[in-house]
């Protein structure tokens, strides 16, 4: 990349009115109002019609579930039924149509603003053991910055879990696919594309025993751990009826409460729990879409940060969101924590766990923030749509009147999305071709 100077952003998330200087692929310079670039630079580009934000960044997903929107056999049911509902529907998913479902929600996410995104794939039925292979590669066309999660699911029904035999794996089979997933993908240090974390599903789907490898696993290739937890008042009843332990301490004794553990949801924790968190340093991907469109649960952020948690921001699988638009989602986490809290949760703190509290979860340092010496990945938004017009403060207009479509997204310095569009997709092909592949779900 050559240099460039975003000049004069009509507001940026950071003490720089005067814009930022990018150099190989970074950010190298702050400018203030009226301060010119102190070396020359290649290039300007005018920013003065656009909002700049760092690239939002995305914890917790299903690419797969965009197969299976407001499906007729799910909606308007509670996480367990759901799930019951929907395992054998997803036991269709075939190499094609994961393709098409990762394609399409990484080009939703980077067309809402988004950078870097994580996800959890945990579903493995017959003829899909290369699905972190297809998700990497779709990662890598758009540009995007990936954490794949390898998911597992190892306890079906007959022993006690909540999916059926169709969709779970021998665990042997799934350590030797984490470990194979490792060395072939796992970047590692500033501006890596593509990471790999270990992603055992949830309590009532894997075994102790698989969640207590992979915690070694994790230890042994350092590299990140991820699952669902405390995200229903079901799991809890759950873990305390199947382990005799609360989800917490069922952490505990399987290895991952530390530093290198993300959890997505996090909701039902006592004040007890998260002093714990906080002292283990394990971070919390808030995901209030879904867990408003599942009655979940409210998380408790606040109790969270101040006991040192990094919270996150997440749009969860597009089957309990049902869209991929971490934009609306940051909406989203300004209304229900108000609802929750009061109206001293402000759009920076949303705005935050969207970006670097998302990343601190991600276990990165230099994405997340508008800063010299982090990756040069923006977003700009124009407040040009009817929905903005009469709008005041140009960084509280996204969050309130409901910015979710970037003009522009940067990866690395480089232009991913331009005019509202993404680089190098058909978007009314893949929409068509998409649609086509998700009709075998119904
Ligand atoms: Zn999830």
């Amino acid at each position: 990349m050559r240099s460039l100077w975003i000049k004069n952003p009509l507001a940026i998330m950071a003490d720089a009115a005067g814009g930022v200087v990018l150099r190989k692929g970074c950010i190298a310079e702050l400018l203030k109002a009226g301060q010119r670039p102190s070396n020359p630079v290649d290039e300007e580009f005018d920013a003065g019609r656009h909002v700049v934000l760092p690239g939002l960044v995305n914890t917790h997903h299903h690419f797969y579930q965009t197969l299976t929107r407001s499906h007729p056999q799910a909606i308007n049911k509670k996480l367990f039924d759901w799930l019951r509902a929907l395992y054998p529907v997803w036991a269709r998913i075939t190499p094609e149509s994961l393709r098409l479902a990762t394609r399409l929600a990484l080009t939703e996410l980077l067309m809402s603003g988004v950078s870097t995104s994580s996800d959890h794939h945990y579903l493995f039925p017959a003829g899909l053991d290369d699905a972190m292979d297809i998700q990497v590669e779709e990662a890598q066309r758009l540009g995007m910055r990936l954490t794949v999660t390898r998911g597992a699911m190892n306890l079906s029904e007959k022993d006690g879990g909540l999916p059926p035999d169709s969709v779970v794996q021998d665990e042997d089979l799934i350590l030797e696919d984490c470990e194979r997933i490792i060395r072939h993908f796992h970047q590692r240090g500033d501006g890596a594309m593509i990471q790999v974390a270990l992603a055992p599903c949830s309590p009532f789907s894997v075994t102790k025993s698989l969640m207590t490898k992979c915690a070694g696993l994790a230890e042994q290739h350092d590299c990140r751990l991820h699952t669902h937890l405390a995200e229903t008042h079901d799991e809890d009843q759950y873990c305390r009826s199947m382990f005799g332990m609360s989800p917490l301490d069922y952490l505990e004794e399987t290895g991952w409460l530390g530093s290198r553990t993300w959890l997505a949801h996090g909701i039902h924790f006592s004040d007890g729990d998260i002093q714990r968190l906080g002292r283990h340093g394990v971070g919390v991907c808030h995901c209030p879409t879904s867990n408003m469109v599942l009655a979940s649960g409210q998380c408790r952020t606040r109790e969270l940060e101040a006991a040192g948690v990094p919270v996150g921001l997440g749009v969860d699988g597009s089957a309990s969101n049902d869209s991929s638009n971490l934009m609306e989602g940051v909406r989203h986490a300004l209304m229900i924590n108000r609802l929750t809290y009061d109206v001293s949760v402000t759009h920076m703190d949303v705005l935050r766990w969207a970006t670097v509290g998302s990343a601190r979860c991600l276990g990165r340092s230099d994405i997340g923030e508008i800063d010299v010496g982090k990756q040069a990945d923006l977003a700009f938004f124009s407040l040009e749509d009817l929905r903005f017009s009469g709008a005041g403060d140009p960084i509280a207009a996204l969050v309130l009147c409901g910015a979710h479509r970037a003009d522009r997204v940067m990866i690395g310095g480089e232009w991913r999305v331009l005019d509202g569009l993404p680089i190098g997709v058909d978007v009314y092909a893949l929409r068509a071709a998409h649609g086509a592949a998700a009709r075998a779900f119904l």
